[in-house]
């Protein structure tokens, strides 16, 4: 683990049309990151669309009908929740909470509107960061949802019909935008965003003032014993 990067639990929102490249960004960034010390736990979020072949309950998402979400909804339970091609998806407080607090990293795939939910509340703003992966072009968007071979014919459409007004959207409160291109580019790119953000929290006066009494300390330690 290197000392470079405080403790500090960071917020990490990824979000941008579907067919962009989250899922494969996120995926390739945890595992290149996790060498130098920085650990993203992904959270896992709750829906109510219906598993898709492959997909497990409780590591892809978590699969609930819509009376139990509307519930844990009202009881407040979502950081964030929206409506994503007319199904709602949402980040549970359960998933993320703790896990800042005790000074753990979280990374989210969300949509814009869940995304703009967070960068307006007052608690998590400060300790987020807002990252949108934007497709290269239209034609590219549509080539890789087909590629992808997750979704009907029907389905593609809704989602390119969508993206434009996504992007438009979200421009306002995103920190970063990353175009996704070439796919070792834009990884470099989201992993420099990452540690940018760690090495910043680090400028935390907390941290500042931790690191210079035990440098003190050190100090100390070393001119009595005569060095
Ligand atoms: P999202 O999570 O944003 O919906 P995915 O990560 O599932 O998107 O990516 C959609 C498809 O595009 C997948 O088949 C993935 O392998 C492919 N893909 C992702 N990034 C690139 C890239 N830079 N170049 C080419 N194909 C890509
Ligand atoms: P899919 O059903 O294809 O896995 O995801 C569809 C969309 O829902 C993606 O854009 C994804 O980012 C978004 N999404 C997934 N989980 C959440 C969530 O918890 N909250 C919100 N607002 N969007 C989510």
């Amino acid at each position: 683990m290197s000392s470079n990067f405080h403790p500090d639990g960071t917020l990490f929102i990824v979000s941008g049309p579907s067919g962009a490249g989250k899922t494969t960004l996120i995926n390739r960034v945890r595992e290149q990151l996790e060498p130098i010390g920085i650990t993203l736990y992904f959270s896992v979020s709750h829906t109510t669309r219906r598993a898709r072949t492959g997909e497990i309950d409780g590591i892809s998402y978590h699969f609930v009908p819509t009376a139990q979400f509307e519930s844990m909804a009202a009881r407040g339970e979502f950081i964030e929740w929206a409506f994503v091609h007319e199904q709602r998806y949402g980040t549970s407080k359960a998933e993320v909470l703790d896990r800042l607090k005790s000074g753990k990293d979280v990374i989210l795939d969300i949509d814009y509107q869940g995304a703009r939910q967070i960068a307006v509340d007052p608690e998590l703003k400060p300790r987020s960061l807002n990252i949108f992966i934007f497709p290269p072009s239209f034609d590219h968007l549509e080539q890789r949802l087909h590629d992808r071979g997750l979704n009907s014919e029907d389905e593609i459409q809704t989602r390119l019909q969508k993206a434009a007004d996504e992007i438009d959207a979200g421009k306002e409160f995103y920190d970063y935008v990353i175009i996704n291109d070439d796919l070792n580019v834009a990884a470099e790119c989201l992993k420099a965003a990452i540690i940018a953000k760690k090495l910043q929290t680090k400028t935390a006066l907390e941290a500042i003032t931790a690191m210079a009494e035990r440098l003190k300390e050190e100090r100390d330690g070393r001119f009595a014993r005569g060095h």
